[in-house]
């Protein structure tokens, strides 16, 4: 589901059939490289539109949710599938068309046969790959926008990731699909674009035509078609509700009730529109993803570009507020953000020479970071951030680095600011257990639970397989928030979190209560954020850290977060 309340007519998605086998034909052996050739160039066409895809997004969505059309690419990278394709070009005589076809046929009925939900549920994945190779193949781009008349509700059976970016989102007023789940692909992909979604609800496209009119209520899952007057009032006023929820006076984001406040930050990464932030209250960017000059660009940018970026998001972030800090990762890059090209191939990779180590690896690149970044703190109050730190001695031999091209930039004459601060990231368990020795060497933590839950959980954040293991209220995880909050207070440091669960009112809400002084998140959540914190005073916050202090351990991560849900409901006076 994607939240909100939407009212239109029906739009019914114009589906392209399923591939039927047409343009499959025999072909003689000598034209069996020509064949792989268009294959070859049809696939590499198809990386680089995923990857336009993805980077396209924008604002709209976050990282986890640009990861959807990775598994259209390993799938274009997969010897199961493309192997296969090449084999039926080689061995079976057959044209490229027809391989794909044929491939993609015999890999669907055997996913469909699957018990786990997992493989089945990339059957629509595969059609998408399919229909990309083929479309590739004949000469036409996949991406071609859809043309709807007017805004209206989108009715379909289901839709593949593609098939969701391709519609025009300005004209979509919702999405209801019969197929789908909580967590399927236009499930996520609708909630990182703010279009209200009902996914799953079986047989919704054969029960509407096109212009009926349609209620949606994607919170509550709910649909009412062709309303009556009553049913019309009740909607508007429920809607206009929701929406007076959403405003908030710029002035008072991250106020709470009597006073005091919790910093509100943005997360944003190269290239995306500032707008949002500008118009969500935010008083600074509080996680700068460089990562995205790389994934943009396929290799690593030069410094000049490097320095332009980074000058941009410092200007950009004293639009916000004159001291608002802009805070740069240093490229975090490996795992789910492979830059084919930069980092070698790891069998697992999310263990593997990653973000601060491979930095540390390649002190050249590091040190290009690093000039570009101190360069451009001159243009308003830039940090530094260390993605990934295990261990102290990552900090220790990055803060050396630091320290050098600080001397380096001195003795040629440059500037930089002397405000800069330099702070670690904890989002690997053995970090938040050592955060006193890192708060030592740093000025700031920040608090990555995206990958904090995932390497404490040994889940994977991007594998809808073990979703449910992926838990930022598992009380192993509250634990290590909670210590990392309070070695950053003995130390006198500021301490911030910028992974999604700072976006969640329970966790965000608890991740202030337990002390941390702000909260990171895309520009779309904070309203709602900041109306919850509005609601709460210091002593609400309090209370609301004593409880969830004194859960038991032994609870299991789902009655932990509904205890807190609970709680923070009463506290901010909601039953
Ligand atoms: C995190 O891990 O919580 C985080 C903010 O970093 P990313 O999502 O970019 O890995
Ligand atoms: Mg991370």
């Amino acid at each position: 589901m994607s939240p909100g309340c939407a009212a239109g007519g029906v739009y019914i998605f114009p589906r392209r059939p399923p591939d039927s086998g047409e343009g499959g034909h025999e072909i003689p052996p000598e034209l069996v490289e020509h064949e792989l050739k268009r294959l070859e160039n049809a696939r590499e066409e198809c990386m680089r539109d995923l990857d336009a895809l993805a980077t396209s997004l924008g604002e709209r969505l976050n990282l986890r949710d640009t990861r959807l059309f990775e598994c259209h690419r390993m799938m274009l990278d997969d010897p199961l599938l493309i192997g296969e394709i090449r084999s039926l070009v080689s061995n079976g005589g057959l044209n490229a068309e027809g391989a794909v076809h044929r491939a993609a046929e015999a890999l669907r009925s055997k996913f469909e046969k699957m018990s786990d939900q997992y493989f089945r549920e990339r059957v629509l994945d595969l059609d998408d790959v399919e229909r990309r190779l083929l479309d590739r193949l004949s000469g036409t781009g996949s991406d071609v926008p859809v043309e709807m008349p007017g805004p209206a509700i989108v009715v379909a059976d289901d839709l593949t990731p593609s098939e969701t970016m391709r519609l025009p989102h300005a004209k979509v007023l919702g999405i209801v699909t019969d197929r789908g789940s909580l967590t399927s692909h236009v499930a996520l992909l609708a909630r990182a674009l703010g279009i209200p979604c009902i996914a799953g609800l079986g047989d919704i496209s054969s029960r509407v035509s096109a212009g009926e009119r349609i209620l949606i209520d994607g919170a509550e899952g709910s649909v009412i078609l062709n309303p009556d007057e009553s049913a019309e009032k009740a909607f508007s006023s429920k809607a206009e509700k929701e929406r007076e929820a959403a405003a908030v006076p710029q002035a008072s984001a991250g106020s709470l009730r009597n006073g005091g406040s919790v910093g509100l930050y943005v997360n944003l990464h190269p290239g995306m529109p500032f707008d949002g932030a500008r118009k969500s209250g935010a008083r600074g960017i509080g996680l700068y993803r460089s990562e995205y000059l790389w994934i943009e660009r396929g290799e690593e940018p030069g410094e000049e570009e490097q320095y332009k970026a980074y000058h941009e998001a410092a200007q950009l972030a004293r639009e916000l507020s004159p001291d608002a800090p802009v805070v740069i990762r240093v490229l975090d890059i490996g795992g789910d953000k492979a830059v084919a090209g930069v980092g070698a191939h790891e069998e697992n990779p999310f263990l593997g020479n990653r973000s601060i180590r491979y930095l540390l690896s390649r002190p050249d690149v590091f040190r290009r970071q690093v000039r570009a970044i101190l360069r451009a703190s001159e243009g308003g109050h830039v940090r530094l951030m260390y993605p990934m730190i295990s261990c102290v001695e990552e900090v220790d031999a990055a803060n050396a680095l630091v320290d050098e091209v600080k001397g380096e930039l001195v003795s040629s004459g440059a500037d930089y600011a002397a405000s800069v601060r330099v702070g670690a990231m904890i989002e690997v368990p053995a970090a938040a257990l050592v955060a006193d020795a890192i708060a030592r060497k740093v000025d700031f933590l920040s608090i990555g639970t995206n990958d904090l839950v995932q390497y404490t959980l040994a889940a994977d954040r991007a594998n809808e397989t073990v979703a449910r293991l992926y838990q930022p209220t598992h009380p192993a995880v509250l634990k290590l928030v909670r210590m990392t909050i309070a070695a950053a207070k003995r130390r006198g440091i500021p301490v911030e979190v910028c992974g999604e669960s700072a976006a969640d009112p329970v966790t965000g809400v608890l991740w202030a209560a337990f002390g941390a002084d702000a909260l990171s998140m895309s520009p779309s959540y904070i309203p709602a954020m900041s109306k919850v914190l509005a609601a709460l005073s210091r002593e609400d916050l309090a209370g609301y850290a004593s409880f969830a202090e004194a859960l038991p351990d032994s609870s299991a991560a789902a009655e932990t977060l509904e205890a807190l849900k609970k709680r923070l409901a009463a506290l901010v006076g909601v039953s």
